[in-house]
């Protein structure tokens, strides 16, 4: 029996480990741990990736969306529309600004905002939608944008799990007013700790999320506005430098895992098995690799004991979840109570080499024979 991890974030060490090494070193010797010259370096070098012209590296990707809601005034009154299934961040976010989250269906096929959801959620309050790129895949920019620029709200792209993907070849991050990401080390550009990022094209709100980001501050101890300790290390910056270098053959290896494994599986479909699958004109940054299937808690079991960890992500909704129960509105949300029941993913990573994916493989398709 083999033993695969869920990712391996050790194989991507040992590839650049003397440019982290000397990142990690000069920040040691220069001392600038907060707001240091690496921080800028990070937020040009993102910028650049994703194409947008503000780039503000932040703590994590859960304050990256408190300090855009923050700055673009969202709060108490307000409502925020965003999908019922997701990290319970994206609800979470739109809880601690005060607003109010209205949940809506996702699309069975992409896991995303079923857009056809909208009109029905809107309200009087509703101010802005937080949409999510999950699994890696940019939800229905386009078509989301449109409905809010018709009614005027906001948006807030959640890019926790999808940077480096595209969108009619436009990276996420950059598809809306705003766009946010996570750096926790299990995302697809992961640091070493919690980190993240928010995207915009827009000076105004750039600079009020600047502000936002150290204590509401516009110049030294002159506060302007409310606000919160956001900031992102240097340590971190310097360390998602080197790994930003390498991002895009990672990118390009998630590809050829998820694609092999869509091939391999292909015969399990035969079985009541679902695979994922990319809207047109997109591709996805493979944050996760999930499957649909009723017997998943079988199938978990199996897995587990012939040395291979699978995941749920996620088995309750956010509406569903205690906290959550008695706070905000949720419109019909079958589809997401359906998928909490029935996703399972698998390991994936860019170093996943062929035997360790041979046997991921071998050892799924076994699961479906003998059942
Ligand atoms: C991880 C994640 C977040 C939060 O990011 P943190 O860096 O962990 O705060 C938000 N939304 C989604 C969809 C996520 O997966």
């Amino acid at each position: 029996m083999k033993t695969i991890p869920f990712i391996d974030l050790k194989a991507q060490y040992q590839a650049i480990k003397d440019p982290i090494q000397q990142r990690i070193q000069t920040v040691l010797e220069h001392g600038q741990f907060i707001m240091g010259p690496e921080v800028e370096e990070l937020e040009q070098k993102l910028n650049a990736f994703t194409g947008t012209k503000h780039c503000l590296a932040v703590a994590s990707g859960t304050d990256a969306a408190v300090v855009a809601m923050m700055a673009m005034g969202i709060g108490p009154g307000d409502e925020v529309i965003c999908p019922a299934f997701s990290f319970i961040a994206t609800a979470e976010t739109v809880v601690l600004v005060g607003a109010t989250p209205v949940y809506v269906d996702i699309d069975p096929c992409t896991f995303n905002l079923d857009v056809r959801q909208l009109e029905k959620a809107l309200s009087e309050k509703t101010k802005a939608i937080q949409p999510v790129s999950l699994y890696g895949q940019p939800a229905e920019m386009d078509e989301i944008n449109a409905f809010a620029k018709k009614h005027e709200l906001r948006v807030i792209e959640d890019a926790a799990q999808s940077f480096g993907a595209t969108y009619k070849g436009k990276r996420s991050c950059n598809l809306s007013e705003v766009g946010v990401t996570s750096f926790f080390p299990a995302k697809p550009l992961g640091g070493y700790g919690d980190g993240g990022a928010i995207f915009t094209n827009d000076d105004g709100l750039a600079e009020a999320m600047r502000e936002v980001r150290v204590h509401g501050q516009k110049s030294r101890y002159y506060h302007t506005r409310i606000g919160v300790n956001a900031r992102l290390d240097t340590l971190q910056c310097a360390i998602l430098i080197p790994k930003l270098e390498r991002f895009s053959w990672e990118l390009e290896q998630r590809d050829r895992v998820a694609a092999r494994y869509n091939k391999e599986f292909k015969e399990l479909e035969a079985k009541g098995v679902l695979l994922p699958l990319l809207a047109p004109n997109r591709t996805s940054a493979w944050a996760q690799y999930t499957l649909q299937m009723a017997k998943r808690e079988e199938f978990q079991k199996f897995m587990q004991t012939n040395g291979v960890p699978t995941a749920v992500h996620y088995p309750r909704t956010m509406p569903d979840q205690p906290a959550y129960t008695e706070l905000g509105r949720t419109m019909n949300i079958e589809v997401s109570r359906k998928m909490a029941e029935t996703v399972v993913s698998l390991p994936l990573y860019p170093d996943m080499t062929d035997d360790q994916q041979d046997y991921v493989i071998e050892q799924t398709i076994k699961f479906f024979h003998k059942s």
